[in-house]
């Protein structure tokens, strides 16, 4: 699987100079197998993302449907062009509501035009349905995660190799044994990382984790690699580069935009 990070920033863009080495755009996460373009969220981040419609299905699996996961949407050309069908879908809820919350979102008085009513390629569909049009190239898990308004997380398999994306999380002791399952033998964990230990005395029930969550998690997982992501909006990049620095960077690290590599 090819894996590309398309946007890592939580919450906002912030597409200001002191966070672009991070980087500023919101949730989307690429899979890319032979046969399968697969997008996890579809933040600001999005947007540029290069569709390979001409040569693949293009699936977008959303987590939840808070804005920063899903305001890319329309902004990718892509999806406006001809070719192969886009399947969306979201193991949140079945694919009628899915399709009612995200054609609200994108028409009406949010909207210039009813997205989901003039592109007749994109399909909305149950999760299990676009879970068995991908069984045999990709398996597709889901998990349910601590988060105001439900989020799912989900873990991609194909060829023996495994991605676990777990946005957005509210880390509760409850989950720990049931998280490490379900990344069990991952390759690679994306983690929301949006708060400090020191933050979060504040901020329970905005339903994130923190960075030093990611750390022990990872050290009571079998997981290889873990990148933390979901990046808060007001973290310099010389804030992570000073936390970087004093991570034990072995088996976890921070997420950047345009970060790409083969798992
Ligand atoms: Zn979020
Ligand atoms: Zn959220």
């Amino acid at each position: 699987m090819k894996f590309t990070i398309h946007g890592v920033r939580g919450s906002v863009p912030t597409p200001d100079i002191g966070f672009l080495k991070y980087g500023g755009n919101t949730s989307c996460f690429e899979i890319e197998t032979s046969n399968t373009q697969i997008f996890c969220d579809a933040g600001t981040g999005f947007r540029s993302a290069k569709l390979l419609r001409d040569k693949k299905e293009v699936s977008v699996f959303f987590t939840h449907f808070h804005h920063d996961h899903i305001q890319g949407f329309p902004f990718n050309p892509g999806l406006f062009a001809k070719g192969r069908q886009i399947s969306v879908s979201s193991a949140l809820c079945d694919g009628k509501k899915t399709r009612s919350i995200l054609e609200s979102y994108f028409s009406g008085c949010f909207f210039p035009i009813n997205v989901f009513a003039s592109l007749g390629h994109l399909e909305v569909q149950n999760f299990e349905e676009m879970k068995s049009s991908l069984s045999g190239e990709v398996e597709v898990k889901f998990i349910n995660l601590e988060h105001p308004g439900g989020a799912v997380g989900y873990s991609f398999v194909s060829r023996g190799k495994k991605i676990v994306i777990l946005l957005d999380n509210e880390f509760q002791d409850f989950q720990r044994d049931e998280l490490v399952k379900f990344c069990k033998d991952a390759d690679l964990l994306i983690w929301d990382g949006m708060f400090t230990e020191d933050e979060l005395q504040t901020k329970a029930g905005w339903g994130h984790s923190s960075i030093e969550q990611a750390v022990e998690f990872t050290e009571v997982s079998d997981v290889r690699k873990t990148l933390i992501c979901h990046h808060a909006p007001y973290r310099f990049d010389s804030d992570i580069d000073e936390i970087r620095a004093n991570l034990a960077l072995k088996r976890i690290d921070f997420g950047y935009e345009a970060m790409s590599f083969s798992v």
